[in-house]
């Protein structure tokens, strides 16, 4: 029997990680990929949920979950008028609340894996164009039909933009953020977030010795050097001792964007080209693994039952599921962002809500239990 094709653009988390999900499936699946030379270095990391991380390493192998650092807690901090203070600290009793890895090396990882994949081509070649009428791709001078195409080319592709229009439900943060590796001698080896009068910072360590920081600021630092001021902002916080080294700092625009339109026809984006969640949460992989996940079992039962896939209801169950979630998921992170965001006239209301904030059990468990799994 001829095997159903699919066809997953974009190498990013999103596409990788779909073609070592998907590619598990009874299909033929192709993974067109942008050349090296086109791909920007990713020097972020990103933490995921205990259940997320569970389902990743069942795909990726036991043997690779030394590449994640466990962090058993987040300690969450609050700085008023120059003083930083402690106000909430999250963790599961049994198990570890989050898994920190550098993005380059899950991506390396995967590619190993899927490589392995028997039903999987990969092409490093960059689509120029998806016929939506024909379900075709276009690639240097090939053109191939699919039964369903997910697009997973990033939140700036013009591809994405062509096919599913730019609409948006959108609130302009003009912010950015500022990411980068720090080595030092502190012992570190739990995740913590301040709220600065500058923004957000996340501290996720990648060893004792290691971290990485996630510094979202007002767009307006975007033309100053940051090194000065992360490393004072460092220091106030974690109390470094002063032989820490910082790599080169990167700079990402970050927004709460989500697309109106997520497919036409048996063609669905996923991914950043779908929708940008706020990373103060570090939700937006989780989502988005999550997404995968779903997606997964769905298509699973057309397949084993030996439906067609193409111009079936997968798309619409998909939406279904998955849109309602992230959209909240999106909503809870802003506020989340916008509650914290310095206000002169709100900072005396937020320390009195904040100061006993970390006896709700009720508050606490919830917020865990929604990182970890979801809100349905
Ligand atoms: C600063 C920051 C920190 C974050 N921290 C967290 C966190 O802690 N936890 C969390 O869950 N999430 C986090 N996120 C979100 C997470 O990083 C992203 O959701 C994730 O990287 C998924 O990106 P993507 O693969 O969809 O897009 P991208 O990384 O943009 O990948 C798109 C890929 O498609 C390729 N491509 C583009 N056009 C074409 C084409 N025409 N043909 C072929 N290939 C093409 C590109 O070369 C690229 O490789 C963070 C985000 C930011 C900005």
């Amino acid at each position: 029997m001829i095997k159903q094709k699919i066809c997953i653009i974009g190498n990013g988390l999103t596409g990788l990680t779909a073609a070592l999900i998907l590619g598990k499936l009874n299909l033929e699946v192709h993974l067109i990929a942008a050349p090296d030379r086109e791909k920007r270095k990713d020097i972020r990391t990103t933490a995921i949920s205990d259940s997320n991380y569970k389902s990743l390493i069942d795909l990726i192998g036991k043997k690779y979950s030394k590449i994640f650092f466990q962090s058993k807690e987040i300690d969450l901090y609050k700085e008023y008028s120059g003083e930083i203070k402690h106000f909430m600290n999250l963790s599961n009793k049994n198990e570890n609340l989050m898994f920190l890895f550098q993005n380059e090396i899950l991506k390396k990882l995967i590619q190993r894996k899927i490589n392995t994949y028997k039903n999987l081509k990969i092409y490093y070649k960059k689509v120029s164009k998806i016929d939506v009428e024909k379900n075709k791709v276009f690639f240097a001078n090939k053109k191939i039909g699919y039964d369903a195409i997910f697009v997973c080319t990033g939140s700036k592709s013009e591809i994405v933009k062509s096919i599913f229009g730019d609409r948006f439900i959108e609130s302009k943060t003009n912010e950015i953020a500022f990411t980068s590796i720090v080595n030092h001698n502190s012992n570190i080896d739990n995740a913590k977030q301040f709220f600065l009068k500058e923004g957000p910072m996340a501290i996720l360590p990648l060893n004792k010795n290691k971290f990485s920081f996630v510094w979202s600021v007002s767009s307006k630092f975007k033309n100053q050097n940051p090194t000065p001021l992360v490393i004072k902002k460092l220091k106030e916080t974690l109390k470094l001792k002063s032989d820490f080294t910082i790599s080169k700092i990167d700079c990402f625009p970050i927004s709460f964007k989500f697309r109106s339109n997520l497919n036409k026809k048996n063609i669905l984006v996923l991914g950043e080209g779908s929708y940008n969640v706020h990373p103060v949460a570090g939700q937006g992989f989780n989502l988005i693994l999550r997404d995968v996940l779903y997606l997964n079992s769905t298509i699973k039962e057309y397949v084993k039952n030996g439906i067609q896939i193409k111009d079936s209801l997968f798309v619409d169950e998909y939406l279904k599921q998955r849109k309602p979630e992230n959209l909240l998921f999106g909503l809870g992170i802003n506020f989340l962002n916008n509650f914290f965001k310095f206000n002169k006239i709100t900072e005396p209301i937020k320390k009195v809500i904040l100061k006993d904030i970390n006896k709700l059990s009720i508050l606490k468990d919830f917020s865990l239990r929604v990182s970890n799994k979801g809100i349905f």
